[in-house]
């Protein structure tokens, strides 16, 4: 693994605020003032593939990195796009049926969605 490599998994494994590449850039230059974004997005797309972090996409949004590979629940507003995790003890629900297509299914993507504490009024 390289050190920027490196540096992007430290940096995304301190927070729990899911953030976009643009987001992780700001965090990692403090740290590696000469990183570029492209080589922050190559190495945030190298590290999903391998399974180190997850990459939480929604049609419409900006995608989102989370340094938590495990599965768990999401729950994201619809105003402002803030990602949470579920409270713990919330498990991923099992979704019946999608097996028994004759697609080859590698995951099954589930979030909440709805309006944060800073945008409900
Ligand atoms: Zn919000
Ligand atoms: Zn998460």
């Amino acid at each position: 693994m390289t050190k920027q490599r490196r540096v992007i998994l430290e940096e995304l494994r301190k927070v729990d605020t899911h953030p976009t590449a643009d987001r992780v850039y700001a965090m990692v230059r403090k740290r590696l003032p000469r990183i570029s974004l492209g080589t922050v997005y190559r190495n945030l797309e190298v590290l999903s593939e391998a399974g180190e972090i997850q990459k939480l996409e929604s049609a419409g949004t900006q995608k989102r990195f989370d340094g938590n590979a495990e599965p768990h629940l999401h729950i994201r507003c619809l105003v402002c796009g803030k990602v949470a995790d579920a409270p713990p003890g919330v498990d991923l629900p099992d979704v019946p049926g999608c097996h028994e297509s004759d697609f080859h299914i590698t995951g099954v993507r589930v979030e909440c969605v709805g309006y944060c504490p800073n945008c409900h009024n």
